[in-house]
């Protein structure tokens, strides 16, 4: 090999050339004008299964076929002819090499994630090269989905319910405000239920705030199993007591989904000795309000109206539905 070294070729810098494309923890490749492999480093050999040996004097897509026509190719188009550089977006193009971290993840069709770069490459006047760098950037799009999943479940955590798992209170205030402005805007019906356990705190005092507590959940898993549309929300509005947004619903449609949740409930059969009713069972009342088109109420008056009409419907019995006009 030294006999082949033109003069003024210092011998040890070459090899340390060598060594360090060798060990250099990056993808290179370098590819002269006829897209010809020059250079296939240590890392390629080992991330792609194919040896320098192999690959080296060969035609780059003889090598690496599924790269034809693709982002690579013509960054290497760019590269050669036009002397231009490109950074294929790593979004845009998660693995266009067939790389691999280990045999398990090549059988299960695993890629490496990667971060591509082409530069031209133009030395002593030799016909124009281009070098291919290619970096693992797997731990990088690795971290970023899991801080992605930790937010969206951070999010979810903060508007839901801790205890029951539906939509909390300040989801409620939020879905509320928008549904009113929805409905104002569009010109359409917009109704609200508020529904309270009926003696609640005699079923405490009876069973404990532990069972209480199963009694919620129980109840809230029950009522939110009822709403069949996306667009109804139901909601823990406060300790016992739970609201139902449900948009495009008149006062009479309204009224028909609250017996139907009111009946809901009895149907548990949760037992409840201190109910003071006819019956020995967990119960609630319910108040209805629908916002109608042609008179418009804020979100604040549809509230009231709800619970003017909860409070008729405790007043009238419980295990019952009222309805008041906001
Ligand atoms: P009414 O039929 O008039 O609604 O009577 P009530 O006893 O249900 O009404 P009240 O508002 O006086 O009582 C509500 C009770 O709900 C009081 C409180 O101890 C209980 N409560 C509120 N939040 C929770 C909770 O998170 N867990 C449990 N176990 N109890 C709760
Ligand atoms: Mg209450
Ligand atoms: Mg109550």
């Amino acid at each position: 090999m030294d006999s082949k070294l033109p003069d003024g070729v210092d011998r040890h810098r070459l090899n340390l050339l060598r060594a360090v494309l060798g060990a250099v923890n990056l993808g290179a490749v370098v590819l002269d004008a006829d897209g010809r492999v020059v250079l296939w480093n240590a890392w390629m050999g080992r991330y792609s299964g194919l040896a320098p040996e192999r690959v080296v004097g060969a035609d780059f897509f003889a090598a690496c076929p599924e790269l034809r026509g693709g982002r690579v190719d013509a960054a290497i188009g760019q590269a050669l002819r036009d002397n231009f550089s490109s950074v294929l977006s790593q979004s845009l193009n998660k693995a266009p090499f067939a790389l691999h971290a280990n045999a398990a993840a090549a059988a299960r069709g695993e890629r490496l994630q990667q971060a591509v770069e082409v530069t031209p490459i133009a030395v002593d006047g030799a016909a124009r090269h281009c070098l291919i760098q290619i970096s693992d950037v797997s731990v990088a799009v690795g971290r970023e989905k899991l801080l992605r999943e930790q937010a969206m479940v951070l999010r979810s955590q903060t508007f839901a319910d801790g205890l029951t798992g539906i939509a909390n209170r300040r989801h409620f205030d939020v879905a509320l405000e928008k549904e009113h402005r929805r409905a104002k805007r569009a010109g359409t019906a917009l109704s609200l239920l508020m529904i309270d356990i009926d003696h609640f705190k005699a079923y405490n005092d009876h069973y404990g705030h532990q069972k209480g507590d199963q009694c919620l959940i129980a109840v809230a898993a029950g009522l939110a199993g009822m709403l069949k549309r996306p667009c109804d929300l139901m909601a823990r509005y406060g300790g016992e007591e739970f609201a139902v947004i449900l948009p495009e619903l008149d006062i009479g449609q309204a009224g028909r989904i609250a017996e139907t949740l009111r009946a809901r409930v009895r149907e548990l059969a949760i037992p409840h000795e201190r109910s003071g009713g006819a019956e020995p069972y967990v119960t609630v009342s319910i108040g209805v309000t629908s916002q109608r088109v042609e008179a418009p109420a804020d979100a604040a008056a549809l509230i009231g109206a709800a619970d003017r009409a909860l409070y008729q419907a405790k007043h009238q019995g419980r295990n019952r539905s009222a309805a008041q006009e906001p």
